[in-house]
């Protein structure tokens, strides 16, 4: 049965809500993709298997137009169907390789429109009843874009005039850019990273947008998705999924809302001057020198001005946006221009923007991803690790963690891979202070099972990931990791013991001692 029906409301259109009490973990649906296919300015991927193409193509020896991986791929089951192939055989010779390259986005489209043609037209029916936006669209730029979609579609004869009065590539491209979700190639292996795939899911689709979602989503290889509630979802209660990035400050996630999926989000982080007390675009005060100067109403763009009012929750003097904006500007240029590939300049450049930011800003928390990352691949490579740099990757994951408690609740893949990226400089940090006898057996034993409890937890978030994706592997790999790790604490625990209990024996002597004397 299931937990969840469809409901609408003027608020949120046709949206999803929980029928029952769920269990964060719980699987609230499944859903298959209507359509996957290249996003717009996509790089390039085999239209059969949907894998990266790094080097040569192999071109369809039917069609002769798909771009593929290999042979292989032409007798397996995939996204290039026969009807697929059979439509880009017609097409030629007005449909050629290079045509095809340069606008692999519109193989999407097209997709969208076979659908039509098939056989059982349901998911057609499901696509095209999906949001647009149309209206909202209508001669915008990407409306323009759009225009040169349509005509080569017309030209190569896909679609007819009477699409074209009906604007139904407009309507799709529409539903394509507010519906899809964006995927990774089936064999990336690369954590978290998105790739040049699109896919719509209708189901899915219906989820409404929380800046604070309550659910975890998990795409396999097979573009399966997996919804499952990442906090305990009430009986009656909306269930969210969060359409931006949940690093960024409210200013940018609006207007990636209202640009992209054409609403002005309201939720409790938006409405939330403070954003629910992380302070992630609050700046420093110049007169009391606290970091909680916050814009108290929400602009209608991110393009500050003037008008909009900036105070001080402390001291409570007033500044406009226009001074903020230039010294957002300011910190943002320095950092495009820094040198990312030297740690020392990205922690420089942290000191610097922290006088005039909140330390929870996003662009801090920009600069201390980009840190944390340059960290991992420099400790990774390197066998001989400094300890500044083991603490300074410790320093930056206990960071991260109580922002992401509170932004990502519950089932959380970035606090996931957090946590198992924190448990490793724990470990390194303790055996070294341990061999350089800076610290008792006990506690390196006691720093031992706060890195044990860190890989616990992470384990236990990325065992609801597909097994076959990059955090599924990682997963495998800390379970490994455990393994040794547990080793490694019972040893130290014996060490512990046989250093208390020489302890104990000094004491007994020298108690004895005192009583000869
Ligand atoms: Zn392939
Ligand atoms: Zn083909
Ligand atoms: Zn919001
Ligand atoms: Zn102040």
């Amino acid at each position: 049965m299931n937990k969840f029906q469809v409901s609408s409301n003027n608020v949120f259109g046709r949206y999803l809500v929980a029928i029952e009490d769920i269990k964060p973990g719980e699987i609230i649906f499944k859903d298959e993709a209507v359509v996957v296919g290249p996003k717009f300015q996509s790089e390039l991927i085999c239209l059969n298997c949907c894998k990266q193409i790094k080097s040569q193509f192999h071109c369809c020896s039917k069609c002769k137009l798909a771009p593929l991986c290999g042979t292989s791929c032409e007798n397996t089951k995939g996204s290039h169907t026969a009807l697929e192939c059979e439509t880009f055989s017609k097409l030629k010779p007005k449909l050629t390789v290079p045509m095809l390259l340069e606008n692999l986005h519109l193989i999407t489209v097209l997709r969208c429109i076979l659908l039509k043609n098939q056989s059982d037209s349901n998911n057609w029916k499901r696509l095209i009843t999906m949001e647009s936006h149309l209206e909202k669209r209508r001669r915008t730029g990407i409306w323009k874009i759009h225009e040169k979609t349509s005509q080569v579609l017309f030209d190569l004869k896909i679609i007819n005039e009477k699409d074209i009065e009906s604007e139904l590539v407009q309507k799709i491209c529409g539903i394509l850019d507010v519906n899809s979700f964006e995927l990774r190639a089936s064999d990336s292996q690369e954590l978290l990273k998105i790739d040049s795939l699109c896919g719509v899911y209708p189901l899915a689709a219906l989820m409404t947008h929380n800046c604070v979602s309550n659910t975890h989503l998990a795409i396999d290889n097979n573009f399966l998705m997996t919804v499952r509630a990442s906090v305990p979802v009430e009986k009656g209660s909306p269930i969210f999924f969060n359409y931006t990035d949940v690093l960024q400050g409210t200013l940018n996630r609006r207007e990636h809302l209202r640009e992209g999926k054409y609403f002005e989000c309201l939720c409790d982080r938006c409405k939330d001057y403070t954003e629910l007390g992380l302070h992630l675009s609050s700046m420093k005060c110049l007169h009391c020198k606290n970091a909680r100067v916050v814009m108290k109403k929400p602009a209608k763009s991110s393009q500050l001005t003037k008008s909009d009012v900036w105070l001080c929750l402390d001291c409570k003097r007033k500044c406009t946006g226009d001074e903020i904006k230039e010294i957002l500007e300011k910190i943002i240029t320095v950092f495009q221009q820094i040198d990312k590939s030297d740690p020392k300049s990205i922690e420089d450049f942290i000191n610097y923007a922290a006088k005039d930011l909140n330390i929870n800003h996003y662009i801090i928390l920009d600069a201390k991803h980009v840190l944390a990352g340059l960290l991992r691949n420099i400790l990774d490579r390197s066998p001989q690790q400094s300890k500044k740099m083991l603490l300074k990757k410790l320093e930056i994951c206990k960071d991260f963690l109580p922002i992401l408690d509170v932004l990502e609740p519950g089932l959380s893949r970035l606090k996931a891979i957090t946590l198992y990226e924190m448990h490793i400089p724990i470990v390194q940090i303790a055996n070294k202070e341990h061999d350089a006898k800076e610290i008792t057996s006990v506690e390196l034993l006691e720093k031992l099972e706060s890195s044990e409890k860190c890989l616990k937890e992470a384990i236990r978030l990325l065992l609801f990931e597909p097994p076959s994706s990059p955090e599924g592997n990682l997963c495998k790999r800390a379970m490994d990791e455990f393994k040794l790790l547990k080793g490694a604490v019972n040893e130290a625990r014996q060490l512990a013991k046989m250093e208390l209990e020489d302890k104990k024996t000094i004491q007994m002597k020298r108690m004895k001692d005192k009583l000869i004397k």
